[in-house]
């Protein structure tokens, strides 16, 4: 390797780290959290290798089977749970709860209000109707048009990307992204898609094949739940 390519790819891996704290697909494809493997163990947690694999040593995602809530309970985050959630039950942040449900529970929302065409363009727009007729009751707010000038540093600042927001409320993470975001890379080409963020990995039809978002490419830690999209799918149109 040549030397400035090792430092790009040292720098390059020292952005990635996911932060510790935010959800993972842990044990048999439970809700997790990337947590050190102290702080899980202690709190009756398991973990597993390689799912917050751009992590530094030590932190692993962190399930937890079963906990008590009433009769039967598991620890997932709290606005994918359909039922009651009880604090300190699990590992992780006090997001992470005991919930009483076996069902999903992922949504349940209203649906929620399109811009109409204008400082939202129309491609734009027409995602946004497609993937909440797809997904009833996953998205609970749209925002489309940000206050910046076109172009700018983002797509919203033109009117052309979507985030779909799909958790309780703004910082609150939820594993209920995953399967809009795969919506929209498997129906890229009636979304004129640009590209597809969710979970801190993107998707782009440009440069990317079709394969599954624990597969997708990793993005830099930018440093909590929003921007690291664990609260909304953010889709960018052409
Ligand atoms: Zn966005």
């Amino acid at each position: 390797m040549q030397l400035h390519a090792l430092a790009i790819f040292l720098a390059t891996a020292a952005n990635v780290m996911a932060a510790t704290n935010e959800p993972c697909i842990g044990s048999g494809g439970r809700a997790g959290v990337c947590l050190s493997t102290s702080s899980c163990s202690s709190a009756g947690g398991i973990t597993i290798d390689g799912a917050c694999s751009a992590d530094p040593a030590g932190i692993k995602c962190c399930s937890k089977a079963s906990c008590a809530n009433g009769s039967a309970g598991n620890c997932r985050w709290q606005s994918d749970c359909g039922g009651t959630s009880v604090s300190g039950l699990c590992p992780g942040p006090a997001q992470m709860k005991c919930c009483s449900s076996a069902a999903t529970g992922f949504g349940g929302y209203s649906a929620p209000a399109i811009p109409g065409v204008g400082a939202c363009k129309a491609v734009a727009v027409n995602g946004a109707k497609a993937l909440v007729a797809a997904w009833p009751g996953r998205v609970r707010q749209i925002y489309c048009t940000r206050d910046c000038a076109c172009p700018g540093t983002s797509d919203h600042c033109c009117g052309k990307a979507i985030d779909f927001m799909c958790s309780d409320g703004g910082g609150v993470p939820t594993m209920s992204g995953r399967q809009l975001a795969e919506w929209a890379m498997n129906n890229r080409g009636t979304l004129n898609l640009k590209y597809v963020i969710w979970g801190q990995r993107i998707w782009s039809p440009s440069v990317d094949a079709v394969k599954a978002w624990t597969s997708w490419r990793t993005m830099e830690d930018r440093g909590d739940v929003t921007q690291n999209h664990w609260d909304h799918v953010h889709v960018s149109f052409n």
